[in-house]
């Protein structure tokens, strides 16, 4: 205990005299403590948090060598420069240097001349590296970005699995220290049981940085959106994430027109390209970086005030460690997705186009479903996110998310979801958003003539609203956990429990109507509209007479409970 708090006040002095901070960040702390008393440790911090102090500062501290897995040449060479220029000697191994180099500095190291030893993963799969290792006093192994280790992860990297079998190679097995920003249980799981961690301590910390404003904006004009952005916001740097490399040019050459400094990076470019935009971006020259998602990792700029995203990333991870790029420095900045329901189809359409085994697609579309679930959601989007990630929070709505700013009143949609429930069961919960979203309308399309379903007592009970609104009422009702997707690449629409009590007239429908689908024109997005646009009046007596045929097949189906008696 004394002991432990005398080596914690020796690390903050380490902390003061080489990096100039008064004090650990929260979680910081923990993790230093951690690794300091000899356990394993898997530290999750968002992107920004600073992770690579938890392994440095320990490095300091303990005999020998930290070998730092580390995946980027770049990374890399950051990192050991701005600890060199701190006073701490450090090196890096790759393969941009020469074989005398590369001796020179395990030279070093075997001198003691060193405390930080940076290498790629596929290093450790050599045999001469693995030897010169072995015969070193190496205390630790730190893996950084150790999500990388995970096939459900965003980045896996075949030769993260070599460090196992490289730390279990050592004639003294060191502390084994994981870094990443992914804290999904899969991935989790994934890093604890691929590094062999033995009985890890693991620390998630701050993910929903509250400096952030995050939002998801529907129905907007994307490209006019990013001008009219950048243009107001144009002595701030920002990123803008597009898809495509077609659509990052787009941009870009749409931005310069305008006389917005902007970069743009893509792996479509040369090195020179890229290298030189990323400089600029760094230095302030140019003001807007947009890019693929090949721009960021490890990027250490703090004064990012904004990251827009011009379509739906794959996944929450992806989305989390690209938006977490904005305010670093803690000030004030905005996280902005620009969602359209096409995203969707963009984002299937990669899976599809992905070799991979049944399992792992799975999780993809599960994934996926998250993301989509995430855009289409009117609860405060960092209550969303920790939950996702499964991180402790104390159900406070951030108050600054584009759903707890929404100046849109809450409605009573109880009676447009007993409409929409009762067609899909009508349906018998076999068909996709669209075809569901299809007969609401009543669309006289070929597939729902050929199911009958022109037939159907809900067949177009949704007059006034187009099919593109019915859907994305549906995709509401799933975000608001009323009715799920199976999985795959057709999901069908099913209903959850909530949705039978809505239509049991037990559960009341409170939400905010999604905004109407982007009509081409800037600005349109957040009007308002009533809840009652289909005309309820002329209805009524036939949803009654709907629901009363509803609630009897319901009391027929065998996995509905037999109390729904009506
Ligand atoms: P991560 O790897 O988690 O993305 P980094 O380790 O690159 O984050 O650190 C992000 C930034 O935070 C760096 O500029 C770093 O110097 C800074 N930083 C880290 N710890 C502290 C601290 N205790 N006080 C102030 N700044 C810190
Ligand atoms: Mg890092
Ligand atoms: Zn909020």
């Amino acid at each position: 205990m004394n002991m432990q708090s005398t080596l914690m006040e020796q690390a903050k002095s380490y902390l003061q005299k080489y990096y100039g901070y008064p004090d650990f960040r929260e979680g910081q702390r923990k993790i230093v403590e951690s690794v300091l008393s000899g356990a394993d440790t898997l530290g999750i911090m968002p992107t920004g948090g600073g992770k690579s102090i938890c392994y440095q500062i320990p490095a300091l501290m303990l005999p020998g060598l930290t070998l730092v897995v580390s995946p980027l040449i770049s990374l890399m060479k950051d990192q050991v420069d701005a600890l060199t220029t701190a006073g701490v000697s450090a090196a890096y191994i790759n393969s941009t240097l020469s074989g005398k180099e590369v001796n020179d500095r395990i030279r070093a190291a075997r001198r003691g001349d060193l405390k930080l030893l940076y290498v790629a993963p596929e290093r450790l799969e050599l045999d001469w590296f693995r030897e010169e290792m072995g015969s070193l006093t190496i205390s630790c192994v730190a893996v950084d970005e150790a999500h990388c280790v995970s096939q459900w992860g965003h980045d896996f990297r075949t030769s993260y699995l070599a460090v196992a079998p490289f730390v279990n190679g050592l004639p003294n097995r060191p502390i084994v220290a994981a870094f990443t920003a992914t804290a999904t249980p899969e991935v989790m799981d994934d890093m604890t049981r691929l590094l062999q961690l033995r009985e890890p301590e693991i620390f998630v910390t701050g993910l929903g940085r509250d400096n952030l404003a995050m939002s998801v904006l529907r129905g907007e004009n994307k490209r006019e959106f990013v001008l009219n952005y950048a243009k107001t916001h144009g002595h701030q740097p920002g990123i803008v994430y597009a898809a495509t490399r077609k659509e990052v040019d787009d941009l870009y050459e749409r931005l310069k027109q305008n006389g917005i400094p902007a970069g743009r990076y893509h792996a479509g470019l040369s090195d020179k390209e890229r290298d030189g935009s990323q400089e600029a971006f760094l230095y302030d020259d140019i003001r807007v970086m947009v890019a693929t998602n090949a721009f960021g990792m490890g990027i250490d700029k703090s004064n990012v005030r904004y990251v827009i995203h011009y379509n739906m990333p794959k996944n929450m991870e992806a989305y989390v460690q690209e938006a977490g790029r904005a305010g670093r420095d803690g000030e004030p900045s905005e996280c902005i997705l620009l969602f359209s329901p096409q995203d969707i189809m963009t984002q299937k359409f990669l899976i599809e186009q992905n070799p991979q085994d049944d399992g792992r697609k799975r999780n993809e579309y599960r994934k996926l479903q998250q993301m989509i679930e995430y855009c289409y959601s009117t609860s405060c989007l960092r209550w969303g996110m920790l939950d996702y990630f499964g991180e402790k929070h104390d159900r406070k709505p951030c108050g600054i998310c584009s759903s707890c700013t929404d100046e849109r009143e809450l409605v009573d949609m109880t009676r447009d979801a007993q409409i929409v429930f009762s067609c899909i069961h009508r349906m018998r919960e076999r068909f996709g958003v669209t075809m569901v979203a299809s007969v609401l309308k009543g669309s006289r399309n070929k597939k729902v003539l050929q199911y009958g379903f022109d037939s159907l007592p809900t067949y177009g009970m949704m007059p006034r609203r187009t099919e593109k609104e019915i859907s994305e009422l549906i995709n509401v009702f799933i975000a608001e956990g009323y009715l799920a997707l199976s999985e795959g690449q057709y999901p069908v629409v099913r209903l959850q429990p909530l949705a039978v009590d809505v239509l049991k007239g037990q559960h009341q429908v409170m939400m905010r109507e999604p905004e109407p689908v982007a009509t081409q024109t800037a600005g349109s997005s957040r009007r308002r509209r009533g809840a009652y646009d289909d005309g309820p009046s002329a209805v009524n007596e036939t949803i009654f007479e709907q629901l009363r045929l509803i609630r009897r097949d319901l009391a027929e189906k065998e996995r509905v409970p037999s109390y729904i008696i009506f």
